[in-house]
């Protein structure tokens, strides 16, 4: 097999993965960037199919124009885009298996930045798999990419700005929402004020989105969780209840709204799975309630060469993700290309700059914001907890009543973890279940391995791949 070779690879297409292609293109690189979308953007600036035509501009507002804004500084720089291309495994150092327009072949790259993003973070509870459960970025990317509601009348859940974003977003294109719940009270952010105000242009939209969603009349609920949905075929109900400071439900205190569709939002989980499956050292950081890679200050995970930026990294938002990508793009050219050292540096240090301005606001949002462990304790005996495998938590507490004590060795006896989405959705939950009950910590339980196909590949693109 022949591996295609080149000096950059980015995967990723987001404000991260594009920050690093352009300063590295700029400096003269060649750049080959994959990303599974059919157009570039990722999450934030994520664009309609070449094929629509957009006659509601103002509909998502000053993205839309931001993500323009970042796009033309793509102009004239030759770097190759591999746009329904997914990285699926690492197969040597430094090489990847992209499978692309029906083939899948090795690429390789002096360098390579991961710059994968993030997803929403899974949250079981009973009626969570029933038609018409979303999650908020489902919920976003269905209007983003597609124009469509999700559903007529809607009950959102979760905490922290995405779900604020989102809400005003449906807001504006007409949906129906009976109500919004939010996990934490808006006067936890006060002690922050002085970091809300110094990182004011964020603030602002934020406000923004706050006001656009009052004057439409939306009952604002918090601090409430959802504890459960409720129907048949479809969501029927939503029930919620006053969550103490932990988001454990406080009795007595439910209320249930009839609607159709829920949309779930309690943060984001990075995307590491190429990062793990490189082998780059992880760190359990308890308060994102996630695993992120170690890094070097110029972003460098453990294995040389390999970096990782922007959400995919640890959830710090575009502005963010696109400095980071920057820093690690500069670096990259910097190593591969005779440059000078003061231009680059003050590239670097500029970055930097504007990365450290917004660091007291990116801990103000963890601080108020972070998940508690109320949200991992809805589950019952009956919740679906491996969504592709269909394993409920019975079977999960069956095998650990057997004495399976580890993550591996629970997916080998029931199967949870083993489907397409390789446990992003089930892993998590699974981890602090199995730690609930066997008294470890969900850092010593560590995470499932990994192993490609870290994402669906198409059997006859492995078919042909093997001729
Ligand atoms: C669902 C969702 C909605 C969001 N909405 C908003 C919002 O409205 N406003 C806001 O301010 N912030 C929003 N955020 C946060 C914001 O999008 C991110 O902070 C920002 O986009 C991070 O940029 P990034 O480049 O790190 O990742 P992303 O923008 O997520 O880009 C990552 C890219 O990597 C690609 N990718 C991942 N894995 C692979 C692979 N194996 N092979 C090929 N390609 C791969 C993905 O397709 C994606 O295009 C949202 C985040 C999510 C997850």
């Amino acid at each position: 097999v022949t591996v295609e070779r080149t000096e950059l690879v980015v995967i990723g297409a987001g404000p991260a993965g594009l920050g690093a292609a352009i300063e590295a293109a700029r400096a003269g690189l060649e750049v080959v960037v994959v990303d599974e979308n059919p157009r570039m953007g990722g999450q934030i600036f994520r664009q309609l199919p070449q094929e629509f035509e957009l006659n509601d501009r103002a509909l998502l507002g000053k993205e839309q124009r931001r993500g323009q804004a970042f796009f033309s500084e793509l102009a004239g720089l030759p770097i190759r885009f591999l746009h329904n291309a997914t990285a699926w495994g690492v197969f040597g150092e430094r090489i990847l298996e992209i499978v692309h327009q029906g083939r899948t072949f090795p690429l390789s790259g002096e360098a390579v930045i991961l710059a994968t993003g993030a997803f929403d973070r899974p949250v079981p509870l009973p009626g969570w798999s029933l038609p018409g459960v979303l999650t908020v970025g489902g919920a976003q990317n269905l209007l983003k990419a597609q124009r469509i509601l999700p559903g007529r009348r809607i009950l959102m859940a979760g905490t922290g700005p995405l779900l604020l974003v989102v809400a005003s977003q449906l807001v504006t294109a007409g949906a129906e929402l009976a109500a919004v719940a939010e996990a934490v009270p808006a006067w936890r952010l006060l002690p922050h004020i002085g970091a809300l105000v110094r990182a004011w242009s964020i603030t602002r939209d934020g406000l923004g989105y706050r006001w656009n969603v009052l004057r439409a009349r939306v009952p604002w609920i918090t601090p409430f969780i959802l504890v459960r949905i409720e129907g048949h075929q479809n969501v029927e109900r939503a029930v919620v209840a006053r969550a103490d400071a932990q988001w454990r439900p406080v009795p007595s205190t439910e209320r249930a709204f009839e609607v159709d569709t829920v949309c779930i939002g309690y943060g984001l989980l990075p995307s590491v799975e190429l990062a793990r499956i490189f082998g780059c050292a992880l760190r359990y950081d308890s308060r994102a309630d996630a695993w992120l890679p170690l890094r070097s200050e110029d972003f460098e995970t453990t294995v040389p060469g390999v970096f990782s930026v922007g959400d995919g990294a640890g959830i710090g938002g575009a502005v963010v993700a696109a400095e980071e990508g920057r820093i690690a793009g500069l670096t990259v050219a910097g190593r591969l290309r005779e440059l000078e050292r003061s231009t680059l540096e003050g590239r670097v240090a500029a970055a930097r700059r504007r990365l450290e301005r917004l660091a007291r606001f990116r801990a103000a949002m963890d601080d108020v914001y972070h998940v508690r462990p109320g949200v991992h304790e809805l589950l019952t005996e009956e919740t679906i907890l491996c969504r592709c495998e269909e394993v409920r938590v019975g079977a999960i507490e069956e095998a650990i009543a057997e004495g399976v004590t580890a993550l591996d060795p629970l997916k080998a006896w029931t199967r949870a973890g083993m489907g397409p989405c390789q446990a992003r959705m089930c892993g998590t939950p699974t981890a602090h279940l199995l730690a609930r009950r066997t008294g470890a910590s969900v850092e010593a339980l560590g995470c499932y391995r990994v192993r490609p196909p870290v994402k669906p590949v198409p059997i006859d693109a492995l078919v042909a791949h093997a001729r």
